[in-house]
């Protein structure tokens, strides 16, 4: 087995299998180092929006076509909100002509085995499971990345593995900030009652939640991806715990009592952390780059990551490629990266941190509820606001929100 290449992944999730898809096939050697051995677990709920749908379609190989013929994945036509009072306001995604679902769930078993499928096809790229990093070297030519009873050495390390990144551990550690993270716990069901019918997804805006929310995600088979998430600052300063609080909910809570009477979970509650994309962070040094969790890119208010991965991934290929091509690896060349990443994504992870702190008014959620309950026009305004960033913007307006004190007129004109 060759023991030296000119770029190594360590981490073959979303992140890690988007960027090896982008750096095939140009000449480059390149290593994805999996810890695990596909399919595998990853807790996470499982909910793959419009935006990795786009991320799917702009990788080097389309990944849609494919995707579309996997039987494990449940397409989903929008989103059921429950208010803090327990309302439930249904909002269809935005349909466009494309001729797939605007969103899907699918078990990360099944989907990262799929991604990790595509890769192994590609040309000059080599995965090698069961192949877990346990220390990282650096030096004048690259890094020597060493396995239990392997090393190898590459020229360029990409960090793609996950929320306890080793490459981070080694190469950039930082303090747990727990202002800037989420604890979540996910338990897969079966049999829950009263489904939505256009398999929407359930987000629960629970008080005792916020800012953080339980979630139950339609899976084929009648199965179900069901959880919650919680600000770990919020976790450690009221002292939850997790699991007990997600058995609570689901044996006591009005919405949800009747509901999981007969369902059966078929795994004890799993938890794992949200490194949240809330505040900018390094993402990249001399020869190195963090991508996707690692690079702590989720969004505040939806916990979603895996469409940040992916982008992550592709815009990590894009200066890995330069670098190689300039004969550039100093951390000054490689920033261009991370200057990269917050142009695409910052204001929409700024808008969400917003967000995430107008949840701190459970009323105002009750309000938006209420209103577009009974507002057409609300409810489609809501419904682009899922996908399109402007609009998403409005709300964290407060402006949008004395419209709805005060006047239907003006929010019917939108
Ligand atoms: C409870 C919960 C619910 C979530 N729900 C959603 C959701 O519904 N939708 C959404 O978009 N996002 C969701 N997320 C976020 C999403 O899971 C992540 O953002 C996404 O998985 C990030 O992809 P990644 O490729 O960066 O990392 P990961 O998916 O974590 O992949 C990292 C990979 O690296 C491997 N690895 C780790 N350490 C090593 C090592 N030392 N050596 C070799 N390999 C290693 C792991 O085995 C893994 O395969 C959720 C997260 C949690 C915790």
């Amino acid at each position: 087995m060759n023991s030296y290449y000119d770029v190594i992944i360590v981490g073959g999730g979303p992140g890690g299998s988007a960027c090896a898809i982008e750096l095939s096939a140009i000449g480059l050697s390149v290593l994805v180092l999996e810890k695990a051995a596909y399919p595998r677990d990853k807790i996470c709920g499982d909910a793959l929006s419009a935006d990795v749908i786009n991320q799917l379609q702009k990788l080097k190989v389309n990944l849609m076509p494919p995707f579309l013929n996997l039987a494990e994945a449940m397409p989903s036509f929008g989103v059921r909100f429950y208010s803090p009072s327990g309302e439930a306001l249904d909002v269809p995604f935005t349909e466009k002509k494309s001729g797939h679902a605007p969103g899907y769930i699918i078990t990360r078993n099944d989907f990262d085995a799929f991604l990790a499928s595509e890769v192994k096809k590609c040309k000059e790229v080599e995965v090698l499971e069961n192949m877990e990093v346990e220390h990282i070297h650096y030096h004048s030519e690259g890094y020597d990345i060493k396995c239990k009873k392997q090393i190898f050495h590459s020229r360029f390390l990409v960090g793609a593995d996950g929320a306890h990144s080793i490459v981070k551990r080694h190469l950039m550690p930082e303090k747990l900030d727990r202002k800037h993270h989420c604890a979540g716990v996910r338990v897969y069901y079966e049999n829950i009652s009263d489904m939505h019918p256009g398999q929407f997804i359930e987000l629960h805006f629970y008080k005792e939640l916020m800012p953080g929310y339980f979630w139950i995600f339609p899976l084929p088979g009648n199965k179900a991806n069901v959880g919650l998430g919680i600000l770990s600052d919020t976790v450690s300063k009221k002292k939850i715990n997790l699991s007990k609080l997600f058995i609570e909910l689901i044996e006591g809570h009005p919405n949800l009592k009747s509901r999981f009477h007969k369902a059966r979970p078929l795994e004890t509650p799993k938890g794992y952390g949200l490194p949240l994309g809330s505040k900018k962070r390094k993402l990249s040094g001399d020869s190195f780059i963090l991508i996707g969790d690692a690079a702590g890119l989720i969004d505040p208010f939806t916990g979603e990551g895996i469409g940040n991965a992916i982008r992550s991934g592709r815009i990590a290929a894009k200066w890995i490629i330069k670098a190689f091509e300039m004969r550039k690896f100093d951390a000054g060349f490689i920033e261009n990266y991370d200057r990269e990443v917050y142009d695409k994504m910052w204001t929409e992870l700024r808008i969400s941190r917003q967000l995430q702190n107008l949840l701190k008014y459970p009323w105002l959620f009750n309000l938006v509820v209420r209103k577009a309950g009974k507002n057409d026009a609300l409810r489609a305004l809501l419904s682009s606001m899922l996908t399109e960033l402007d609009l998403k913007k409005e709300l964290i307006r407060p402006s949008f929100y004395l419209k709805l004190l005060f006047g239907n007129s003006i929010l019917a004109r939108k």
